[in-house]
């Protein structure tokens, strides 16, 4: 059993992803080309925004947006406490200084509240500039984008999405990938649109930030091109063979594999309401499920599930066992006031199953079954 079965992805739309990539091979167009083009129009139709720019990794793609707005030495970003470490290194190592923010304990996303709070104190100390936010959909669940914004706004502060696991996901009626002047995006090969091997892609509505995004990937290249450089930029480009694998699996998360994703997620609700606490979507959302989390009853019984499973060889994960504001890298960054309460409880409880769009009924029965005996 796999925790996310690529194999079994791959076998579906086998006949289209090999042609693609032999079209790649056959006219050694590796680094742009028609691919690249094709794949960037397809997704920005796809998320709602006018432009998409790929890159090399979900990781670089934050970098160039936090470039972009200029943010460095001196600037607080803001980021949910309950992510990837991507979502802020990039700021951090710009010279930035990433300020953690408690989630909303349903969810698990970034909380307009702490956010607030946080703004607040960095205002308060009178240190730091607050320049940005980061708003990571975490596990494919979209932010409240409702309440973020207006926080965003009264404080001036430039808002980012990082939608790497939240691609096909939306709120209101709305794609993730289209919110905040800058979106990001990660086709890391276990994200819900994965390619193989590392990419990743940013989405603006605004001409001249594409235009700035496209030089900051390629050397900050100037209208003379590659060799007329007029800034400091980076060379991160997606190649046309990951655009080419790219574009029949965009086509089937599309047609069907949001869809089967939905009935995975259902099949686990059904099983453990009342006994494990579900995932929460709110109304008029649709999450992706880059993950399946669950929350146990305490640290204890999550281990007690765990080790059940691992017995019966059912692939597991903890996403994640720690919140950013206790990783070891960002030891001597300030936390402020904030407790990170619902943070600390997430990462205390929490435990994902094996979740894709090819995972079979009588599998995922094998899962439920499985979990419930370990209660
Ligand atoms: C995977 C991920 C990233 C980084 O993407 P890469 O393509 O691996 O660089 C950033 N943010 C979040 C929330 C992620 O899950």
């Amino acid at each position: 059993m796999q925790f996310i079965d690529l194999q079994a992805q791959y076998r579906a739309l086998k006949t289209e992803i090999d042609s693609n990539i032999r079209d790649v091979l056959d006219t050694a167009q590796y680094i742009g080309g028609p691919f690249i083009r094709e794949l960037e129009e397809r997704l920005a139709a796809f998320a709602g925004r006018r432009y998409c720019i790929t890159c090399a990794n979900g990781t670089d793609a934050l970098q160039a947006a936090f470039m972009a707005l200029g943010i460095g030495a001196g600037d607080a970003v803001f980021c949910s406490d309950v992510t990837f470490v991507a979502s802020t290194e990039p700021a951090y190592m710009l010279g930035a200084t990433p300020v953690f923010c408690d989630i909303e304990p349903d969810t698990y996303n970034l909380s307009a509240a702490s956010l607030a709070r946080q703004i607040e104190a960095v205002l308060a100390e009178g240190r730091l500039t607050p320049k940005a936010v980061v708003a990571p959909d975490i596990f494919g669940n979209p932010c409240d984008y409702d309440a973020i914004l207006p926080v965003c706004e009264k404080y001036g502060l430039s808002l980012i999405e990082d939608a790497a696991q939240s691609f096909g996901a939306s709120y209101r009626g709305k794609r993730c990938g289209s919110f905040g002047v800058i979106s990001t995006t990660s086709f890391f090969p276990a994200k819900p649109l994965g390619c193989y091997g590392d990419g990743g892609a940013i989405f603006v509505d605004d001409d001249a930030l594409d235009g700035l995004l496209r030089s900051l990937c390629v050397h900050g290249k100037g209208p003379g091109g590659k060799y007329g450089n007029i800034r400091v930029g980076m060379n991160s480009r997606l190649d046309a063979i990951q655009a080419a694998v790219l574009l029949p699996k965009l086509r089937a998360l599309e047609e069907y594999e949001l869809r089967v994703r939905q009935t995975v997620a259902d099949r686990y609700g059904a099983a453990f309401a009342g006994r494990l606490v579900t995932p929460f979507v709110a109304e008029n959302c649709i999450s992706a499920y880059a993950q399946y989390v669950l929350l146990a009853e305490d640290s204890a019984q999550r281990a007690r599930i765990l080790a059940h499973l691992s017995e019966k060889q059912i692939p597991h994960m903890i996403y994640y066992p720690a919140p950013q504001h206790a990783l070891p890298v960002f030891r001597d960054v300030p936390q402020y006031r904030e407790d990170f309460r619902s943070a600390d409880d997430c990462c205390a409880r929490c435990f994902s199953l094996p979740m894709h769009p090819y995972l079979e009924e009588e599998t995922q029965e094998q899962i439920i079954r499985t979990v419930l005996e370990a209660l």
